[in-house]
């Protein structure tokens, strides 16, 4: 835990432990409002200071469904400083709201002449494996 803060060149601090260690607790993407009732004291500003600091080193990624809140994930991979590079999906359940990534087994290469992709995000919605069981 405290090791990918180290990791990422990120000087360590309680909060930022703290911060870090809300999102390795849930196993689904957390929207800020949860992170916020996570910690007991915060200072708003710290924490959006922690969260811009956290996507920019590529310790947790941030998933924008049309007409949802920001939802936040920790990074699975090797996310490097201001590059996101995630070979899963993101799914959000219509039964109980819950946004996940998700591995899939091959993710579809997509080439784009010309262009240089540097970020590319796959979405579905429908029913989470719970809901659907
Ligand atoms: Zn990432
Ligand atoms: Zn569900
Ligand atoms: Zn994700």
């Amino acid at each position: 835990m405290t090791n990918l803060l180290k990791n990422k060149k990120i000087s360590e601090t309680p909060f930022r432990k703290e911060v870090l260690s809300i999102f390795t607790k849930y196993n689904n993407a957390i929207p800020l409002s949860i992170v916020e009732k996570e910690l007991r004291e915060y200072n708003r500003i710290t924490l959006y200071r922690t969260i811009k600091i956290f996507l920019e080193k590529g310790i947790i990624h941030e998933i924008i469904i049309t007409g949802e809140k920001s939802n936040y994930a920790i990074c699975q991979e090797e996310c490097v400083t201001n590059l996101h590079y995630h070979q899963h999906i993101h799914f959000k359940c219509n039964r109980c709201g819950i946004v996940s990534c998700v591995e899939i087994g091959k993710f579809p290469a997509i080439i784009l002449p010309k262009y240089k992709i540097e970020q590319l995000e796959i979405q579905a919605t429908g029913l989470c494996k719970k809901c659907n069981a």
